[in-house]
Parts: structure tokens; C-alpha cells; sequence
């Protein structure tokens, strides 16, 4: 449930030409994924996002409303589109849903990339989608820092479990 698919440590350490021989369509976490907490990115980063949008359709669908110097979703000229949901918020179903048509692409032909292991990988893996976890980029600000590790423990309880039995 909470397991995701792949793991790479940031979004520009992804199999590019693998993913896109595979997968036509790929939604992207915001937040710790494509910017880190001061809403800001590195080259390397900006260059993976352009080589990905060049090969697949690409959408950025985050649950936040804030916003950077006054732009919701900086980055945002780099990528196809992008949804923000924050009335039925990640892992609901209703934003992947809205993702996908906007995208124009099936769940099975898609990849969903996040940090969360509750609202992107929980999320994107009940809305039928191949899931992708990063590592956080940057650092947590209050009060993401205390409930952050929490899921990721229950993560790795999950992972212990299912080894078990
Ligand atoms: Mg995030």
C-alpha cells in the first residue's frame, strides 16, 4: 500500500529513456520533489524536468495553495500542466483523476513521482498508477518535520510486515 515501485534519491537520478520507453505520461509531487522548502531548484534538477518533458507528457498535481514570490507553482513553464487540489487533497483519488485527464493518459501508461509515502506513493498506487519515491529535497519546515518521519516509520513498519508474512 505505502511501497512504492521504484526509489531513486532525487528526480534527476531518473531512468529518463527507460521511463519513457515504458511510460507515456508521468504527475509529479510539488513540495520536496521538483522544489525544495524555499521554492527554489538546482541545474541539475531543471535539466532532468526538461529531458522528461521532452520525451513523456508531464503534470504537476500538489495539494498546496502556497505560494513562491507570489507563483503558485514555480517551475511550472517547464512541464505540460499542473493541478492543484486542495479540496479533495492527495491520496483522494479526485486529483490523480483530474492529473490524467488532463494528461489525456491511462493509469496503467503513467508514473506518479513523490516524496510522501501516504498522499504520492498510498495515493498514486490505489489510483492504479506505477509509483516512484525520491528523497525529500531540502528540509522540512514545522510542522511537516514531526509528521513527515512519522510516515515514513509506518512506511518501514509496512515494509517489515509484509516481509515477515
Ligand atoms: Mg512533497
Amino acid at each position: 500500500m505505502l511501497q512504492p515501485d521504484q526509489v531513486y534519491t532525487s528526480v534527476a537520478e531518473l531512468p529518463v529513456e527507460s521511463l519513457a520507453d515504458e511510460y507515456n505520461a508521468v504527475i509529479f509531487d510539488r513540495d520536496h520533489v521538483l522544489i525544495d522548502e524555499t521554492g527554489t531548484c538546482d541545474p541539475q534538477r531543471r535539466e532532468a524536468y526538461d529531458a522528461i518533458n521532452d520525451r513523456m507528457e508531464t503534470c504537476i498535481l500538489t495539494n498546496e495553495t502556497l505560494r513562491y514570490d507570489g507563483d503558485p507553482v514555480p517551475i511550472a513553464d517547464r512541464f505540460d500542466t499542473y493541478v492543484i487540489d486542495d479540496t479533495e487533497p492527495k491520496p483522494d483519488s479526485e486529483g490523480f483523476e483530474k492529473a490524467l485527464a488532463m494528461l489525456d493518459a491511462e493509469p496503467e501508461e503513467t508514473v506518479m513521482v513523490g516524496d510522501s509515502p501516504i498522499t504520492d506513493i498510498y495515493g498514486g498506487n490505489n489510483a492504479g498508477l506505477t509509483t516512484i519515491q525520491v528523497e525529500p529535497y531540502g528540509t522540512y519546515p514545522f510542522p511537516l518535520s514531526v509528521s513527515k518521519p512519522l510516515e515514513h516509520g509506518l512506511q518501514r513498519v509496512e515494509s517489515l510486515v509484509q516481509d515477515l508474512f
